[in-house]
């Protein structure tokens, strides 16, 4: 008979064996009380919390075989911080919501079916295999979002896609990080940050760091000591009460606001003329496009002050370094990248290049860019598909940095088959339903599909439309990647590895991964059970051409360029955008206006406390925090739409309805509703997106800059 999964912590049966095949020698601390409970002998176990990009190194407490409490590892990268997400890993762990036993969906289609592994994975390789002699390899899709699996697996997921002979891998870059380093990779041709013990003005440009970098704020604190603190955001973040300037711009208007600021740097002959001088490209060209956005032009689109604009500016520009920490509150407009690319060449020109911190800066002459990311392989490498990725005709930029599908079109493939029919699909960690620009479309293309197999430790929303759901383990329970461990490991030290075995009978994603590779004929590809066995194995770089060949260096490229770009000039116009049919210099796309039917404007996605993204929905330890999903507006905009505060509400758009929690609060615009994203159901954001619009570099989704209105929810939109 099989464990319980969601078992609290009691004294059982076995727990007295072990008791007592540990010689008696259990004294004080296996007391016997009354009523028969027993407190097992307790182990500690270091393990890294990977519910987001902080990898905070954590140490579970682990009584019998429960996880009972976590505590902050101070040896750790993370010096012992765990927020309140970590600290609820014993109740994801332990969740009674978890899928525990493999589900495949009955021959009627109405309902799913418990099944040994075996025979799920068999049902799930034949669909697939089906599909690929019907349609083609690149008919598979693969989708992976960042719960459980992180980047060490994307790289399998690449392997496991190659193998298979599909270009189409879509994940979490789709929507999140990839649109901001394809700015700044396009300007600097290397991804950076700002160097926080350098930086002397700071400007948190569309982020909440208090809420998506929590352990970062003490050094916020550090810059705001030595300069300036500047916090530029539609919402009136907890860190815009310490800035020394709050700039409640509309939303979707932020390349309006750093033409602006480019244009007062400029003029006021403020920027860093040696730099212009001599490594940088498009100087004029960028001035003759800023010009006409006086500090009355842009205060009028942007709803500042024009005094904030040039003050700002020439904070950036003299009183020390600068560094900004964008978010992607500017990302996910008409054009993000071309906003970063314009926020990235204000740091550049106000001297910010002494205070940035670089990533992946490594190019040699002649190389491929840096803009293309690695696809690490073990050796030896799966050949390249024949086919691009879905979104390449439209996308080619990020499709070819990233080796991926954009996932905001794989729903039209789907529907329309264009470019080609993508008729199966594997979801690795991920909820597209919830995630996804037009939820309605993602779940007409995904009851459209031929399979769907979804591996994940919950059932999700897109998970109820799957044929088989394969039960993953989560982090908690396998060894930790530890990449970054920062000190060796001291013999009185908690032993590192997996807090507790796989629940129930769920797997670890990677030996998933294998089962299913082993049933489709690539299991030569495969040979290991674990993502450690398989990081373990040598590897190297795959560069496919068609992905490289307009990313490289220009002939006249001099050898020792200064900048990895493809002319080794800063890029203020760039060389490498019209390879691919787009304009050099940035492109301004206004948000759309408000009219009569949807007078306000609507932001959708800023992340809440309670939640990480679409994660933790079904923990209660978070659900109590935040129950249910709430709309925050403006007192004025609720009287004029004539609700009341924790009332029902609906948020129309073109696209949609969605309904929330109304939450009324001066610290958002009077014109700017606000609603989270990562909500399933009735409250899904999804619901009042578009996929059209997309970012036309990145293809990311217009998901902050939409025109809604708001009613009673009890009115039929
Ligand atoms: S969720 Fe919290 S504890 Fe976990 S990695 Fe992120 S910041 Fe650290």
């Amino acid at each position: 008979m099989n464990r319980v999964a969601t078992r609290r912590v009691r004294f059982t049966r076995r727990d007295a064996l072990k008791l007592l095949s540990a010689g008696g020698a259990v004294g004080a601390g296996a007391a016997v009380g009354g009523a028969g409970l027993v407190h097992a002998r307790e182990r500690d176990v270091a393990n890294e919390c990977r519910l987001c990009t902080m990898h905070c190194g954590f140490i579970g407490t682990v009584r019998g075989d429960d996880v009972v409490a976590v505590r902050g590892d101070v040896d750790s990268n993370t010096k012992g911080f765990l927020c309140q997400h970590g600290l609820s890993i014993p109740e994801i762990v332990h969740n009674r919501a978890r899928v525990r036993r493999p589900l495949v969906r009955a021959a009627d289609e109405t309902a799913f079916a418990e099944a040994e592994w075996e025979r799920a994975l068999d049902v799930a390789a034949q669909k697939l295999l089906a599909v690929k002699d019907k349609y083609g390899p690149e008919a598979i899709a693969v989708q992976t979002g960042w719960p459980f699996v992180r980047h060490p697996m994307i790289h399998l997921l690449h392997r496991f896609c190659r193998a298979l002979g599909t270009p189409n891998l879509a994940t979490v870059a789709s929507l999140c990080e990839a649109s901001a380093r394809m700015g700044k990779g396009l300007v600097w041709g290397a991804n950076y940050s700002p160097d926080m013990a350098k930086v002397r003005t700071l400007a948190v440009w569309g982020s909440n760091p208090m809420r998506s970098y929590p352990p970062w704020l003490s050094l916020v604190a550090q810059v705001k000591k030595r300069g300036k603190l500047i916090i530029i955001d539609p919402t009136r973040t907890e860190l815009a009460d310490q800035a020394d300037e709050y700039l409640q711009v509309i939303p979707g208007t932020d390349a309006t606001l750093a033409l602006g600021m480019l244009r007062h740097v400029i003029e006021n002959d403020l920027y860093d003329k040696a730099l212009v001088a001599e490594h940088a490209l498009g100087f004029e060209e960028l001035r003759a496009q800023a010009l006409p956005y006086t500090p009355d032009v842009v205060a009028k689109t942007c709803g500042v002050q024009p005094g904030q604009v040039t003050r700002v500016a020439e904070w950036l520009a003299t009183v020390g370094p600068p560094g900004v920490w964008e978010g992607l509150g500017i990302e996910h407009h008409g054009a993000g990248v071309d906003t970063v690319r314009l926020v990235s060449s204000l740091v550049a020109l106000c001297g910010g290049a002494a205070a940035q911190s670089f990533h992946d800066r490594k190019a040699p002459d002649g190389a491929p860019l840096p803009l293309l990311l690695p696809v690490d392989q073990q050796e030896p490498a799966p050949p390249a598909p024949d086919k691009r990725p879905v979104g390449f005709d439209e996308y080619a930029l990020f499709c070819s940095i990233h080796r991926q599908a954009q996932a905001s079109v794989l729903p039209r493939a789907m529907l329309e088959g264009k470019p080609y029919p993508v008729r199966a699909l594997v979801l690795f960690g991920c909820n597209p339903v919830v995630t996804t620009p037009d939820a309605a479309a993602v779940k007409r293309a995904y009851q459209s599909l031929d399979a769907l197999v979804v591996v994940d430790p919950f059932l999700t929303e897109s998970g109820e439309y799957a044929d088989v759901v394969l039960p993953a383990a989560t982090f908690a329970e396998q060894p930790p990647l530890r990449f970054g461990k920062p000190k060796d490991q001291e013999p009185s030290d908690p032993p590192v590895g997996a807090v507790v075995e796989p629940q129930a009978r769920a797997r670890p994603d990677a030996r998933i991964l294998a089962e299913l590779a082993e049933r489709l004929g690539i299991g030569q590809y495969f040979p290991w059970t674990d993502i450690q066995a398989a990081f373990a194995v040598k590897r190297g770089a795959v560069v496919d051409e068609w992905a490289a060949e307009r990313l490289r260096a220009a002939p006249e490229r001099p050898a020792g360029a200064r900048y990895p770009t493809a002319s080794g000039k800063l890029e203020l116009s760039s060389t490498l955008l019209p390879r691919f049919g787009l304009p050099s210099l940035p492109v301004v796309v206004e948000p759309p206006a408000p009219t009569a039917e949807h007078p306000l404007r609507l932001v959708t996605g800023p992340r809440q406390r309670a939640y990480i993204n679409s994660q933790l929905h079904k923990v209660g330890a978070i659900t109590r925090l935040l129950p249910e999903a709430q709309c925050e507006l403006h007192p004025d905009a609720a009287r004029a739409a004539g609700v009341a505060h924790g009332e029902r509400v609906a948020v129309v758009t073109p696209m949609g309805r969605a309904v929330f929690r109304a939450s009324l609060t001066t610290t958002v615009r009077v014109d700017v509703v606000v609603v989270p994203h990562g909500w399933d159901g009735d409250s899904n954001a999804n619901l009042l997106t578009s996929e059209t619009g997309l970012d036309p570099i990145s293809g990311f989704p217009r998901l902050r800059a939409l025109i809604c209105r708001v009613e009673k929810a009890s009115v039929t939109s």
